[in-house]
């Protein structure tokens, strides 16, 4: 097994810059997801790292070995496709034999090999069958028998549970994070889709533009989002952004928006911004809303209540500004309501309106 190390990898298709210097070190045994919108470049990467397309520039390192220019068969990876990529005419046992017999391996040791991967992925029952007879979920399982049976370097995994309904997905996810814990081995995982990233990934890599915007256990991305975008991109609905002021009184830093006045606590010195009155992006999440019919510090007119099943959202108006909590079933309120909110200091997350970044 072994860790990866991209060096300012790039990679542009004529005019457009697909992938964008990007530097990142992937420990052994780590299951770290590419995320990122539609575009942003993590296929892109994830194939110049299984040799499937060459980079512009930049290295790519292997357990220290420069892989950068080794053909892709070289490579002491394995790649699972969303689409699987199944031979059809084959059945279970040929298909995740193949990439043994294409290595000129004895008969009786591919079959034991054989065998035991598909004891760990429970799929002895379906070793006679052709692809056309499986399930999706037992497609993918082949498909990952496949890539675990020569026992590679890393995993590469691209968007491979798209294929798959919500019920299947999930329970897959929960498979994958058992077998990634009894391989112990790399697995580089691309996706769109911030519940698998959340769930499975040791840590998150958030593409935005071919660029890394921010890396770091699931956690970190969440609660302290190193710019607009991350704190945009992560969290279902997601966080509520709004332009505002910081503005010192007495001692206190508000946050002053139309409808909206509320303390972030007291600052040392060398943590207040620059002057007395910021502008900034503030940015509250949806279950951070505390309602409460008395509060002073957030009014708004409720527009709307989604039902969730056990939560509901209350989408509320301020003027222009249209905000959104997440409470316990039922909050008791009705459109057209005057509601009152409060957050806990510690919950605002203030950003810069030029840069984007995160200032506290
Ligand atoms: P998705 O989630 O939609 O698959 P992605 O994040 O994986 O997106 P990539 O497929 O890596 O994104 O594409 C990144 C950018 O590079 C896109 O703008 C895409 O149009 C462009 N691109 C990818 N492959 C090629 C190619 N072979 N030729 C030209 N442009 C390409």
């Amino acid at each position: 097994m072994a860790g990866l190390r991209l060096e300012a990898v790039s990679k542009r298709f004529g005019g457009t810059s697909a992938v964008d210097e990007v530097s990142l070190d992937i420990a052994d045994g780590e299951f770290l997801v590419l995320l990122g919108p539609s575009g942003c470049g993590k296929s892109t990467l994830l194939r110049m790292i299984a040799g499937l397309e060459e980079p512009s520039s930049g290295r790519i390192l292997l357990d220290g070995n420069d892989i950068t220019d080794a053909p892709a068969q070289r490579r002491d990876l394995a790649m699972v496709f969303q689409s699987y990529a199944l031979y059809p005419h084959l059945t279970v046992a040929q298909n995740i034999a193949f990439p043994l017999r294409a290595r000129r391996r004895r008969r009786a040791w591919i079959r034991e090999r054989v065998a035991e991967v598909a004891a760990t992925l429970q799929l002895d029952e379906l070793l006679g069958r052709r692809p056309a007879a499986l399930s999706g979920g037992q497609r993918q399982r082949v498909a990952l028998a496949r890539a675990m049976v020569r026992d590679p370097g890393a995993f590469l995994m691209d968007e491979p549970l798209s294929n798959l309904d919500a019920k299947l997905r999930s329970a897959t996810r929960a498979e994958l994070i058992a077998l990634h814990r009894r391989l112990g081995a790399t697995f580089l995982y691309v996706t769109h889709d911030q519940v698998e990233a959340m769930t499975m990934a040791t840590r998150i890599a958030l593409l935005n533009a071919g660029r890394v915007e921010q890396v770091g256990a699931p956690e970190e991305l969440y609660d302290r989002p190193r710019s607009v975008f991350v704190a945009g991109f992560l969290g279902s609905p997601p966080m509520n952004l709004f332009p505002a002021v910081a503005r010192e009184r007495d001692g206190e830093l508000r946050v002053i928006a139309d409808g909206i006045d509320t303390a972030l606590g007291i600052f040392a010195s060398e943590d207040d911004p620059d002057t007395d009155e910021q502008p900034v992006v503030a940015g509250v999440r949806p279950e951070h809303l505390l309602l409460d019919a008395d509060a002073t510090d957030i009014r708004g007119t409720v527009t709307m209540v989604e039902n969730l099943g056990s939560e509901e959202l209350v989408h509320f108006s301020i003027g222009e500004l249209s905000l959104c909590a997440r409470v316990a079933r039922p909050a008791g309120v009705a459109v057209g309501a005057q509601i009152g909110a409060r957050v806990a200091p510690d919950r605002i997350h203030l950003f810069d309106p030029e840069s984007g970044l995160r200032l506290r």
